[in-house]
């Protein structure tokens, strides 16, 4: 097998279970890759000593060759997003904050990756606690398009999009708090799933705003992503939001669901609705006539309906959304004080301790947040604010469950434009905010959403990626994760690979 062409991690895995490949020889291809590539892209910002990626390759080796039964990702090199807690491994969250932060135990979905069998090799790079959509937010240094390195990857988790994609590693974990998985899967023309609240703990993901804060899975195919959420969703009692809710094995599912589907089985969830609020003008024209035309194109090959429905007040999920994530922001991020986490100030009392630390330790876009969270829940304001950002949400979701009791699924962009130039929109944060309008609706929902690669739009002589957008109902990620491999398999475009 040729590793130098996408292949699905699946498979790989299926290999090296045959004995037709090690964990050795997957790792160092992949490792070889990230010492060639990563200069000219940055996805990581820590990248595992050798010694400590080799101690894991024994490891599961070792276990493989034992029989044990692990997961069908056994030995695939994983990236994970620098706001999930690693046990001895820095996790910075991209922040001087926490620029030597090593914490003490591992977040859940690190637990269950080591007990799957993957190896992880690094921790990437992303907008600072998580605060933005371009990784322009870094302390440390933006990540670069790998399909045009003038460009941003997207963001918050840009360093797990630019990985996967520049084909860096197979798999990578990122969090979505109003879009950081998806946007940055369109922009780098890969898979990112944003699983319903509660499907996977996020104990051990540093919060932002913690109503809405997800980890999910970012992958070159949709197979991959279903098999690396069987191994991260699922109850934990660490966690008081996740759910109890039983969890089907989501590969098995979307496997038998597509072969159904070929067949042209009219009993399958198939209702496809188009929300006419994700269609103005405000969205790049290239961006949504792909979309239709690939809805068409689908709807000749699969049997979709597909119908048009309204959520009239998705309009206003940007000022909704920005007003409920630095409300929460700013109030976990008060924990930061230069005595429990990394990086202090030199002081001559405790006020100037806090003062100077937090100072010098955020970034502006976090102090913003900061700023905007604590202005909208002071006394006098929280109710003409925060307040009504929730009564207004609660509208919302009550939109999104009439439209669901018409269509089981709602397909729409992921974004209003294509990825954009490196420094385009860092002084304008009203611009950079609504580039998630698109992302946002469902987040306020809880609802589950993914981008999946549909193809490539020209720009400026350069062949930019387009995701769309599939929102579904509350725990069916299996039927998410199905018509995702549907529109994946009408526009084959997965196995394509940036030149860097
Ligand atoms: N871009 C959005 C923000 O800046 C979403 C970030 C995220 O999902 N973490 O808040």
């Amino acid at each position: 097998m040729l590793l130098g062409e996408k292949t699905k991690a699946i498979e790989i895995s299926q290999l090296i279970k045959r004995g037709e490949l090690t964990v050795k020889e997957v790792v160092d291809f992949f490792l070889k890759r990230i010492k060639e590539i990563d200069t000219k892209v940055n996805a990581f910002i820590t990248i595992l000593d050798e010694e400590k990626i080799y101690d894991q390759v024994k490891i599961v080796q070792e276990k493989i060759n034992l029989g044990e039964s692990y997961s069908r990702l056994a030995g695939i090199p994983i990236a994970i997003k620098d706001n999930i807690v690693t046990k001895g491994i820095k996790t910075t969250c991209a922040s001087k904050i926490l620029y030597n932060f090593i914490p003490p135990y591992d977040a859940t979905v690190i637990t269950r990756i080591k007990q799957a069998g993957l190896i992880i090799v690094g921790k990437t790079n992303l907008d600072e606690f998580a605060m933005g959509s371009s990784t322009e937010n870094s302390a440390f240094f933006p990540t670069k398009n790998p399909w045009d390195i003038s460009r941003v990857p997207g963001g918050s988790s840009g360093g797990s999009a630019t990985a996967v994609a520049s084909w860096q590693v197979p798999l990578a974990l990122g969090s979505d708090t109003g879009g950081s998985i998806r946007q940055p899967a369109s922009f780098c023309g890969i898979v990112g799933l944003c699983p319903t609240y509660g499907r996977v703990s996020r104990f051990g993901l540093v919060a932002f705003a913690s109503s809405l804060d997800r980890i999910g899975p970012m992958t070159i195919f949709t197979e991959d992503c279903a098999e690396l959420l069987n191994i991260i969703a699922g109850y934990d009692p660490k966690d008081s939001t996740c759910s109890p809710a039983p969890k089907e094995d989501y590969l098995a599912y979307v496997t038998e669901m597509f072969s159904k589907l070929s067949y042209g089985d009219k009993n399958l969830p198939k209702k496809i609705g188009i929300p006419r609020e994700f269609f103005t003008d405000d969205v790049d024209k290239r961006i949504k006539e792909l979309i239709l035309k690939k809805v068409n194109e689908l709807s000749k090959s699969f049997p979709f309906d597909v119908q048009e429905v309204s959520l009239p007040t998705a309009k206003y999920s940007i000022p909704i959304y920005y007003i409920i994530a630095p409300a929460e922001a700013s109030s976990n991020l008060s924990r930061y004080d230069g005595v429990k986490y990394g990086f202090s100030d030199f002081h001559s009392s405790i006020w100037d301790l806090y003062t100077k630390t937090r100072g010098h330790g955020f970034g502006d876009e976090v102090k913003r947040r900061i700023f905007i969270g604590t202005f909208v829940l002071s006394s006098g304001y929280y109710d003409a604010y925060y307040l009504k950002a929730q009564k207004a949400i609660t509208l919302l979701k009550r939109e999104f469950d009439q439209v669901f009791k018409k269509v089981d699924f709602i397909v729409c962009p992921v974004a209003p434009e294509l990825p954009f130039r490196l420094g385009e929109k860092a002084g304008d944060p009203i611009k950079m905010y609504l580039s998630d309008i698109l992302t946002v609706p469902s987040s306020l929902a809880g609802l589950p959403a993914i981008s999946v690669p549909i193809g490539f739009i020209s720009d400026d002589g350069k062949e930019l990626p387009v995701g769309i957008q599939i929102i579904g109902k509350p725990f069916c990620e299996g039927d998410i994760l199905t018509l995702a491999k549907c529109f994946e398999e009408i526009s084959n475009c997965a196995s394509k690979t940036p030149k860097l």
